[in-house]
């Protein structure tokens, strides 16, 4: 058997089901799964606690300099954000928290600080990693590529949705404008921009179920890695 990590990149836009449908499969094959945009949450996290601009490239550069930031893993194989050994993995998912880190991850020197991290996790174990910039930047040589999409209208009425059962309700229109905005500023940004690899494959799970997302995904990677 072969020493040699495997590791699966999914990138797409926000609410396509990235992240649920990634750690599902990674349980079911065996693979550690990354969040990246949790990592960027938790720059995004600090700049909101500190007032700052999240526009304002020089502030937050500064910040950098004041910042450890980790993640672990808890005993059921959950992934924890610590700032500066706090753990702040629900602060991160507050809806302000979204752009914040929306907006920070356009910053050059916020992408450099957290790539190595983000590479190191993949030398240890087999990862499935998500995020926008995974494929293309990140692991360029992960042995699976998948970008992952939905419609911003489907992916909208899942966020309605998921908020509605959560007891926290927002407006439909709102969300949509909002999977908009992060859209517009995860592709027009200059420094990795959101876009398929060219040796990507596109899974569209506009109107899937879950379970058909989950077991497209999961037939795609098995492919892939020859199983
Ligand atoms: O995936 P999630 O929505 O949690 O990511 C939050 C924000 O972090 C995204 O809107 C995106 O701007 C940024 N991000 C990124 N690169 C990644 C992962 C996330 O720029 N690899």
């Amino acid at each position: 058997m072969s020493d040699k990590r495997r590791a699966v990149a999914i990138d797409g836009p926000s609410g396509a089901g990235k992240s649920t449908l990634a750690r599902a499969v990674a349980k079911e094959l065996g693979f550690r799964y990354v969040d990246t945009g949790a990592i960027y949450r938790t720059v995004g996290c600090a700049a909101h606690r500190k007032g700052l601009d999240p526009g304002d490239a020089a502030a937050i550069e500064a910040l950098l300099g004041e910042l450890q930031v980790e993640m672990t893993y808890d005993g059921e194989g959950l992934q924890h954000m610590l700032l500066n050994g706090e753990d702040v993995t629900k602060e991160i998912r507050l809806p302000e928290i979204s752009l914040y880190a929306s907006r920070v991850s356009a910053i050059p020197a916020v992408r450099a600080f957290l790539l190595e991290m983000q590479r190191e996790m993949a030398r240890k174990y087999d990862v499935i990693m998500d995020g926008r910039d995974i494929g293309t930047v990140v692991l360029p040589q992960a042995d699976v590529k998948i970008f992952l999409t939905a419609s911003p209208e489907d992916r909208a009425r899942r966020r309605y949705l998921e908020l509605q059962q959560r007891g926290t309700p927002q407006d439909y229109d709102q969300l949509l404008a909002e999977i908009r905005e992060r859209d517009y500023n995860d592709s027009h940004r200059s420094s990795a921009p959101l876009r398929p690899a060219a040796d990507s494959i596109l899974l569209d799970t506009t109107d899937n179920t879950f379970a058909q997302s989950c077991a497209l995904l999961r037939r795609t990677i098995e492919e892939r890695l020859g199983r």
